[in-house]
């Protein structure tokens, strides 16, 4: 089973990623059927497209998902034999059971002989008198089925899963055709990827972030992780557990686990919190010019100092 991350050509790899077959998809596409004097017709089968939905979490860690489809099967009662069990078949008449008939062509550059298939045998080289009920001599019959696709962990939006071989039935003893899996990944309220990236908005209060804590976040395992906070972080701040986010499709190493701070100011306050944040107020200007290099200077003074600069 492949990956196939965008839609568009079956086959068509990206970023390295190991795409087998891919090639043989595209010659089937041009070639197949094409010039087929040797073989008895051997047709391959369609390619099927299926849709699925899947959680957050299981493109994260991957899944194991059964979809309902329907598609063209070898005709259990004929075996793909076409004609109505314990009947027999006839040789053809046009062919001579050979299944293939030369005819001469005209062209610019002189006449030549085309090898074709059969057009009355369909290559087949026998024709049926008793067709099978099942298939009326179609050789296949339309049958839904319960398929497992295997989702890798690291899978992301609009991802596409091949099933070799899990399309329609080929007719003539052709192979079957393929099954594509186009993956719509659901969003998660509090989680978000970036690639093999797992990322999320951690919320601190300023005091928190002012003098730095420690937090246990629910992790989407059910686990949790341990964020040291160091004190004095800023909004926007990025703390990252290596190894933590999701397979890399490429070579199966984990992504990051990655915490942007976000500093959450309180909009509803019970009037101790406010007392306290009356006093932090004063504590802090009165710090700021104790402790600022420009001392004493207020941040609208060092402002309209650098504007000034600017515009001189
Ligand atoms: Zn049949
Ligand atoms: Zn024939």
């Amino acid at each position: 089973m492949d990956i196939d991350p965008n839609s568009g050509f079956p086959g068509r790899g990206f970023d390295g990623f190991d795409f087998q077959g891919g090639v043989g998809d595209i010659f089937d596409a041009f070639f197949g059927g094409f010039g087929g004097g040797g073989q008895n017709d051997a047709s391959r089968g369609n390619d099927l497209q299926y849709a699925t939905t899947i959680t957050f979490q299981e493109a994260a860690f991957g899944v194991e998902k059964e979809i309902q489809i329907t598609r063209h099967e070898t005709c259990a009662t004929c075996k793909g034999e076409l004609a109505a069990p314990g009947t027999s078949t006839e040789r053809c008449g046009n062919c001579n059971g050979a299944g293939k008939v030369r005819r001469a062509q005209n062209s610019i550059f002189g006449q030549f002989v085309q090898v074709v298939a059969c057009n009355v045998c369909k290559g087949r080289g026998q024709t049926v008198k008793t067709p099978c009920p099942t298939c009326k001599a179609s050789g296949r019959e339309r049958m839904s089925r319960n398929v497992m696709v295997n989702v890798p962990g690291g899978v992301e939006d609009g991802m596409r899963v091949r099933l070799s071989g899990e399309g329609d039935a080929g007719s003539s003893s052709g192979r079957p055709g393929d099954m594509y899996v186009t993956l719509s990944v659901k969003s998660h309220p509090l989680f978000r990827r970036e690639k093999e990236h797992l990322i999320f908005d951690l919320p601190l209060n300023v005091a928190n972030a002012a003098l730095g804590t420690t937090i246990e976040v629910p992790m989407l395992d059910g686990e949790t992780e341990e964020f040291d906070v160091p004190a004095g972080v800023q909004s926007g701040a990025i703390l990252r557990k290596k190894g933590k986010g999701v397979p890399n499709l490429n070579n199966g190493r984990n992504g990051d686990l990655v915490a942007v701070v976000t500093i959450i100011t309180p909009k509803k306050m019970s009037s101790h919190t406010r007392e306290l944040f009356d006093e932090l107020a004063d504590a802090l200007e009165a710090d700021e010019e104790t402790h600022s290099p420009s001392n004493g200077k207020s941040w609208v003074r060092k402002l309209k100092d650098v504007l000034a600069g600017e515009n001189s």
